[in-house]
C-alpha cells in the first residue's frame, strides 16, 4: 500500500481539496439515497476537526464538458447541509474566480462544494491545465471517490500529482478491504462468480483463476461452461460461440490449480416468471431453461465456503429477482454471512447486482465489507491498475 491516509497529513490552516463521489440520485429535485454523501462524511469531519477548510469537489451525472443545468450540483447541497449538519458554502465553478472568492472567505472547519467537475471538457481527458487550476485552489488533495477511482479525470488523477495527496477514510476502508481479500489474503481464497453472461466478465475470470484456491461459477454464466463440457442447457441463456473460451479458462485453471465449481443440479422452469413451475435436473430438458443452481450445488458450494478463510463475490448464482429462483443466491449469501459472523471468514462483495442480491437474501450486513463501488470495484477485481489509486501511490 504507497499510499497515505488522513493520519499521515496536517491539515491546520490548510485548504483541502477532497474529490467525493457524490453523484446521487435525485427525483423532482430530492435526493432519494444519500448513501454516498453519508459515506463521506467521516473524511470532511475529520479534516474539519483539524482545523482545515474542506472543498469538495464533485461530479454529477453526464453532462459531457458542458454546463447543464439540470446536473447542477446544488442540487445536492440541501442534502449535504443536512447529513453533515452543517451549512456548506457553494461556487458557481470547480476553478478560477468563482472558486477563489468562496474559498477566500472560508474559515477553518468550513465546508464548500464546488460546481460539477464534468462541465469542463478538460475533466474527463484528465486534462493537466485543468487540473492545475484546480491544484490551485488548495494545499492538500484527499481522494475519497473509490467509485470514480477507474477513470483517469482530471479531478481524481492529474491533480494527485501536483499536491500533496492522500486517500480518504471511505477510500482508505475499500483498498483494505480489497487487498485483504485479494492483494495478501488468508487462504484459502474463494471467489464467487456469477451474473448473466461471460463475455462480460472474461477479464474478470482470467484474473481470479491466477489467484484464488476454488472459483465458484454461476449464475447464466455457468451455462456456458456446462454446455461446453457437453451438458445439454436446453433454452437457457447461454453463449454457445463462448465455448472455446470457456475451456480456455478451464484449462488455464487446471495449470494454476484453481478448482472451478460448476453446478452439479440445475433448477429449471420453461417460463422466465416468478413462482414458474420447476424441477430439479442434472441435464436441463431442450423445451426448458436453467435458473438456479440445485440443493446438492448449494451443499457443495458451503462446504467450499466452511473450508475457506477468504471470499470475493460477484454476480448472483440464479435468477435472483425472481422467486424461488433466489434461492440458490440466498442460501450461499446467509451461510456466507454466518461463517463471517462466526469469525471464520473474511467477506468481500461488491457489484450492483450483487449488493442487491445481499440485501434482498439479509446477508449484507454480516459480510466483512460490502463495495458499493460498482465498475472499480470490478476493474479491482479483474487485477487492472486504477487510475486514481496509482496517482495516491507516486
Ligand atoms: P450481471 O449483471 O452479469 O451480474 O448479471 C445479473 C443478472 O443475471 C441478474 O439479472 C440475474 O437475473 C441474471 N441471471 C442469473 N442467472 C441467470 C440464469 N440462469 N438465467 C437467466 N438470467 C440469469
Amino acid at each position: 500500500m504507497g499510499w497515505q491516509s488522513l493520519d499521515a497529513m496536517d491539515f491546520a490552516g490548510k485548504t483541502a481539496l477532497v474529490r467525493v463521489d457524490i453523484n446521487v440520485p435525485i427525483d423532482a429535485g430530492k435526493v432519494t439515497d444519500a448513501t454516498r454523501i453519508t459515506a463521506v462524511l467521516p473524511t470532511i469531519r475529520h479534516i474539519a476537526a483539524a482545523g482545515g477548510k474542506v472543498v469538495l469537489l464533485a461530479h454529477f451525472g453526464r453532462p459531457k464538458g458542458k454546463v447543464v443545468a439540470e446536473m447542477s450540483l446544488r442540487q445536492v447541497l440541501p442534502a449535504l447541509e443536512a447529513a453533515l449538519g452543517h451549512p456548506v458554502g457553494f461556487a458557481e465553478d470547480c476553478i478560477g474566480l468563482p472558486a477563489k472568492r468562496v474559498i477566500g472567505a472560508m474559515e477553518p472547519g468550513d465546508v464548500v462544494l464546488l460546481e460539477n467537475t464534468r462541465f469542463h471538457p478538460g475533466e474527463e481527458k484528465n486534462d493537466a491545465e485543468l487540473a492545475a487550476s484546480m491544484a490551485a485552489l488548495g494545499d492538500i488533495y484527499v481522494n475519497d471517490a473509490f467509485s470514480a477511482a477507474h477513470r483517469a479525470h482530471a479531478s481524481t488523477e492529474a491533480i494527485a500529482r501536483l499536491l500533496p495527496s492522500c486517500a480518504g477514510r471511505l477510500m482508505e476502508a475499500e483498498l483494505k478491504a480489497l487487498e485483504a481479500a485479494l492483494g495478501k489474503p488468508e487462504r484459502p481464497v474463494v471467489a464467487v462468480v456469477g451474473g448473466a453472461k461471460v463475455s462480460t466478465k472474461l477479464d474478470l475470470l482470467g484474473n481470479l483463476v491466477g489467484k484464488v484456491d476454488d472459483l465458484v461459477i454461476g449464475g447464466g454464466m455457468a451455462n456456458t461452461f456446462l454446455a461446453a463440457k457437453g451438458v445439454p442447457v436446453g433454452k437457457s441463456l447461454c453463449e454457445h460461440d463462448l465455448a472455446d473460451t470457456a475451456r480456455t479458462i478451464l484449462d488455464h485453471a487446471k495449470e494454476t490449480g484453481c478448482r472451478i465449481h460448476l453446478p452439479v443440479d440445475l433448477v429449471v422452469a420453461r417460463e422466465f416468471r416468478e413462482g414458474a413451475a420447476h424441477e430439479v435436473v442434472t441435464t436441463c430438458p431442450d423445451d426448458a431453461m436453467i435458473l438456479d443452481a440445485g440443493p446438492a450445488s448449494i451443499a457443495a458450494i458451503a462446504a467450499v465456503f466452511d473450508a475457506a478463510r477468504t471470499l470475493i463475490w460477484n454476480g448472483p448464482l440464479g435468477a435472483f429477482e425472481i422467486e424461488p429462483f433466489d434461492t440458490a443466491t440466498n442460501a450461499a449469501a446467509r451461510h456466507a454471512a454466518a461463517l463471517t459472523k462466526a469469525g471464520g471468514l473474511i467477506s468481500v462483495a461488491g457489484g450492483g447486482d450483487t449488493v442487491a442480491a445481499l440485501n434482498r437474501a439479509g446477508a449484507a450486513a454480516d459480510f466483512t465489507y460490502i463495495s458499493t463501488a460498482g465498475g472499480a470495484f470490478l476493474e479491482w477485481m479483474e487485477g487492472k491498475v486504477l487510475p486514481g489509486v496509482a496517482a495516491l501511490e507516486r
